[in-house]
């Protein structure tokens, strides 16, 4: 076996990332619920907020209400999301006190 083969790390998506909480690269397993949002905060390292918007409807009222959850999801290297992107999460294990989705598709923000 020859280790003599040195890789550019230059192209973001052909990057092997290190996380072990990545849910491609990582020992992470996604289950259960898998949902799209919009991100709203990339502020935290490895870590955006999604916002998800959602309608109840009031049989009282026979009017719908506009509602909206905010959902930690964990975002590797490989992903990278940043605001404004669309992005589709999956449920996980706990990954923090607040984490127990992953990032495991980017749509990128069209550039006007
Ligand atoms: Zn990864």
């Amino acid at each position: 076996m020859h280790v003599s083969e040195k890789v550019e790390l230059s192209q973001s998506d052909c990057i092997e990332c290190m996380d072990i909480r990545c849910p491609v690269h990582g020992s992470v397993k996604t289950r259960g619920s898998e949902m799209e949002g919009i991100v709203v905060s990339s502020k935290a390292r490895k870590t955006v907020i999604v916002e998800r918007p959602y309608t109840v409807y009031l049989s009282k009222y026979e009017r719908s209400l506009r509602k909206r959850s905010r959902i930690a999801a964990h975002n590797p290297e490989c992903m990278n999301a940043v605001m404004g992107d669309a992005v589709v999460i999956a449920e996980t294990r706990r990954l923090s006190k607040t984490k127990s989705f992953a990032v495991t598709k980017v749509i990128k923000k069209e550039i006007e």
